[in-house]
């Protein structure tokens, strides 16, 4: 029901048709630590507990008093929020309180710059710009380091110093009997022709299948979920996903799509040929835990593996925490646990503390580009309002020696209890329950097979996790929503103050959608 549109309806109608469907179109008109208000059919307000968490953004609580108070007296105090081209000391304290965490977790002095950004996805262009910056300047660099090399050996064999050997000269099949300085003026050719094939070659991504990481232009070709990525493939740079599962895969990708580049050098009285490999590799993305795609850890073993892939080819890693970093399994970084070191790190969601719409991008000081500050910006990023919002959020996360860290590991562990349990009374049903801390997956089976007309058909829609969320939230008052690419996952992300009352309704209302499942009573769920 729409309950407040007379005029015509604009803004995504075909969306709340479709939530519709599954009962999910309600509207909610208050929210307040981990409880939404909705709005019932006589206009009263209905507490629903919330798992759902803004998909990740509001770890604090809905409306946390501190952060409310930050924003009130912000304003209050007319404070300038837009102040493009100034000095920006929030900005600069939001940094360098970030570093202090990021070091402290990743056991490192090295210093990471920051690009702020208003989204998640913008975070993630941030990255795979700035990696695409430095990618031009490396391509830049060694350009010139080979026609340097180059010049350097047309010296060398003009003042008779060095020659071109019969070696070299079989090898690009140039005349045996010419003399050293047209045998040279040929290889030179030679190699500039087979170089140039390379030296223009575009940025390839490397992200992992399942992945997620956004719907901007760029950041859409990394996002593994084909319905979101093939219609727009003509608009960006191309990714090759790699299989989590199959570590040798990035073996394979490298041996199809690597680039050499044939460089001169001198060595002693000879021209030599060398060989460097040419950066085709822009940067691979990767979730410590997958959301979008299910919930899904990402393997230690695995997350080794591409540590030393990418340190082998000199390719970066961004470590993209939107979704798992900021606190929710314990750490500001859930990738840190896993031992896995970005060159890039991007943030969002609860950096703004559910209140303000800002992301981070972090870039270790090693890979980091200064150009980069001329060429990229945001008339709404970096502003005063959400860095000091953020500011804020990261000393609620810290206070008490990080008991808000505690506190997600405690509600997670408390959580995840609940849902093995359900797992284990309805194993038919329950294929897993995966996650760390309050980023936590209960994996329903495929149920296309079951034995039910009325829980195929659910199963068969496209739609069975929404069917399920609408039964949860219309019949046990909790609201939790599947993973956007796995439907059948449904995945849960309260606020610390989850409480054992709403994981205990949660635990019943799963139990409840199970029996209704196992009872062949697909009807009662999609009747939402
Ligand atoms: N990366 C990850 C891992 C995400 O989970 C998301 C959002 N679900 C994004 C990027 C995109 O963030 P936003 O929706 O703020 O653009």
């Amino acid at each position: 029901k729409n309950s407040v549109t007379d005029g015509p309806e604009l803004a995504e109608p075909y969306l709340r048709q479709v939530l519709g469907m599954a009962g999910l179109a309600v509207e909610y008109v208050r929210a307040e630590g981990n409880t939404l208000y909705r709005r019932g059919e006589g206009d009263e307000e209905i507490a629903v507990a919330d798992f759902a968490g803004g998909y990740g953004s509001v770890l604090l609580g809905h409306n946390h008093p501190d952060l409310v108070a930050c924003a009130q007296e912000l304003l209050a105090a007319g404070t300038p929020v837009h102040a493009q081209f100034s000095r920006h000391p929030y900005a600069n304290r939001l940094a360098a309180e970030l570093n202090r965490i990021v070091g402290r977790e990743l056991g490192t002095d090295e210093p990471y710059f920051a690009i702020f950004a208003n989204s998640g996805a913008e975070a993630v262009e941030a990255a795979l710009k700035h990696a695409e910056l430095d990618r031009g300047l490396r391509i830049a660099a060694l350009r010139s380091a080979a026609k340097d090399a180059a010049e350097a050996a047309r010296d060398a064999v003009a003042q008779g110093r060095a020659q071109v050997p019969g070696r070299v000269r079989r090898r690009f099949g140039i005349d045996a009997g010419a003399p050293s300085t047209d045998a040279l003026e040929q290889l030179t050719a030679r190699l500039a022709a087979e170089n140039a094939a390379h030296l223009d070659r575009p940025p390839l991504f490397l992200a992992l299948e399942g992945g997620f990481h956004g719907k901007l232009g760029l950041s859409v070709q990394l996002t593994h979920n084909e319905s979101y990525r093939t219609p727009f493939r003509a608009l960006g740079a191309q990714a090759r996903f790699v299989p989590p599962d199959r570590p040798e895969a990035l073996k394979e990708i490298h041996a199809r799509e690597r680039g050499v580049l044939h460089v001169l050098e001198v060595s002693g009285d000879q021209v030599d040929v060398v060989e460097r490999e040419f950066p085709v590799f822009c940067a691979f993305l990767v979730e410590p835990i997958q959301g979008e795609g299910g919930i899904r850890v990402l393997d230690a073993e695995f997350a080794g593996a591409i540590q030393r892939f990418c340190a082998e080819i000199d390719c970066p890693v961004v470590v993209d925490e939107i979704q798992s970093g900021m606190g929710r399994t314990g750490r500001l970084l859930a990738s840190s646990r896993a031992g896995l070191r970005g060159d890039y790190y991007t943030l969002a969601k609860t950096l703004g503390g559910g209140l303000a719409k800002t992301s981070v991008m972090l870039v270790r000081r090693a890979r980091y580009r200064q150009e980069f500050e001329i060429v990229h910006s945001s008339t709404f990023a970096k502003d005063s309002f959400s860095c000091t919002i953020a500011l804020k959020v990261l000393e609620l996360l810290e206070a008490d020696g990080g008991a808000a860290y505690r506190r997600a590991e405690e509600r997670g562990a408390a959580l995840r209890t609940a849902l093995e349990a359900v797992r284990d009374d309805f194993p038919d049903l329950v294929g897993d329950v995966r996650g760390q801390g309050l980023m936590l997956g209960l994996e329903f089976r495929d149920q296309g097979g079951s034995a039910s007309e009325s829980v195929r058909a659910l199963a068969a829609g496209g739609l069975f996790g929404y069917f399920l969320a609408g039964h949860l939230l219309h019949a046990h008052r909790v609201r939790t929503f599947p993973t956007a690419s796995a439907v059948n996952t449904l995945r849960f992300e309260p606020s610390v103050h989850v409480s054992d009352e709403e994981i205990g309704r949660l635990e019943a209302g799963l139990r409840d959608v199970c029996r209704l499942l196992r009872e062949g009573a697909g009807d009662r769920l999609a009747g939402a």
